[in-house]
């Protein structure tokens, strides 16, 4: 198979991640176009989680719909106004034909994603779906529903490809994404237990780019960053250790990122959590499409558009505080977003009880200024470190 993004390969660590923030902030997608080039498909499926191992099974690239750097110009009029920009942003990349895909997938996490296919339809010839991932993961139907679910969605993914799907495709699939989410916890826990090796927004930048290109290509290219990470010199700071929720929709600008991981060490957080939803190896016996459903249902991650009566939101909060010995809470909400505003007022009532300190702000992806929050966040450290 082509590679079709190698810019990375024999660099040193700075020089990675620059690579991988230019190809984050190319709008004219070249890794996308690259894979089409080379008669491959693509499905842009929109935040938070997708299966993205049916879409590798049937041949498909799955690019993650995670909201995008650019001035709109077309996508606006589609929606009323007090939506959130990440829904914009995806639909501008669309329309203006910078990236091209062949199936559009939507899920029921908020009243705004679930109406999307309806809003994608009129306006373009490849099919747009919604994949109704089930709200309680505890409901007696749960798993037979989202395995049917599952089976629907790749029989239309194998109508796009024309490749029948086999167990050995799929095992192959489930091993290569059961891989990504190893790096990925292994990235994770340098941010934990060294977090002065790998700041937020670097941490960020390294998985987010795998959402523009093949896993497996992924998977090579955190091998050999976490490699350059191990080795990397860096002196262990006097920062406040906090966890910052907010990222797991509409994602926090890099700049913000930045800002943040200046006065922080972020230890834990929620960016791009899809990517790690599925939090143990998918088991590549047995019923591989039922094994995946079960994954996602049994799951021990949390966001505000799952709702898990086994896992309230505020004590997954304040255990992930706990596990990676955080002192303080930065949460986030993208505005307009009901579901992170919502989630805001318990978290911070959770925070308020066992006496955590906590900043809440809110943010959008196309915001340029940075300057007063960062004079808040300051403050807010400042508070804590030196009084
Ligand atoms: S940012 Fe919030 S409101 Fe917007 S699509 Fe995502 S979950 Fe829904």
């Amino acid at each position: 198979m082509v590679e079709i993004w190698s810019a990375w390969r024999g660099k040193g660590l700075e020089d990675l991640l620059t690579e991988c923030r230019e190809l984050l902030e190319d709008m004219s997608f070249p890794s996308v176009h690259r894979w089409r080039e080379g008669g491959g498909k693509v499905v842009g499926h929109f935040q938070v989680y997708f299966p993205e191992e049916l879409a590798h099974a049937a041949g498909m690239l799955p690019v993650k719909l995670r909201g995008f750097p650019i001035e709109r110009k077309v996508a606006d009029s589609h929606f009323g106004s007090y939506i959130c920009s990440i829904v914009r942003s995806n639909l501008e990349v669309a329309l203006t034909q910078r990236l091209p895909l062949d199936l559009f997938v939507s899920h029921p996490i908020c009243d705004v994603a679930r109406n999307l296919p309806s809003v994608w339809r009129p306006n373009f010839q490849f099919p747009c779906l919604l994949l109704r991932l089930p709200q309680n993961p505890t409901a007696r139907l749960a798993l037979d529903f989202l395995e049917h679910e599952y089976r629907s969605l790749l029989s239309r993914m194998e109508e796009i490809t024309g490749k029948e799907v086999t167990d050995d495709d799929l095992r192959e699939s489930i091993e290569v994404f059961n891989e990504n989410r190893r790096l990925l916890r292994e990235l994770y826990r340098i941010k934990r237990e060294r977090p002065w090796l790998l700041s937020v927004e670097e941490g960020y930048v390294l998985m987010a780019v795998g959402t523009l290109i093949p896993r497996q290509d992924h998977n090579e290219l955190l091998r050999y960053a976490l490699s350059l990470i191990h080795e990397r010199q860096v002196r262990p700071q006097d920062k406040l250790r906090v966890v910052l929720l907010g990222g797991f929709c509409e994602q926090l600008p890099r700049e913000l990122l930045r800002i943040i991981g200046e006065s922080c060490y972020v230890v834990n957080d929620d960016l791009l959590i899809g990517l790690r939803w599925i939090t143990y190896d998918v088991p590549t016996e047995g019923n591989l499409v039922r094994n995946l459903a079960q994954a996602y249902l049994e799951s021990d991650s949390f966001s505000p558009v799952q709702h898990d009566p086994r896992r309230p939101k505020e004590e997954m909060l304040l255990r992930i505080i706990r596990e990676s010995g955080a002192e303080a809470a930065i949460i986030g909400a993208a505005k307009m977003c009901e579901p992170g505003l919502d989630e805001q007022v318990a978290y911070a009532k959770a925070l308020d009880d066992v006496g955590i300190r906590y900043f809440v702000f809110d943010f959008e992806e196309g915001m340029v200024s940075f300057d007063q929050i960062q004079l808040q966040i300051e403050t807010f450290v400042e508070s804590i470190m030196f009084v």
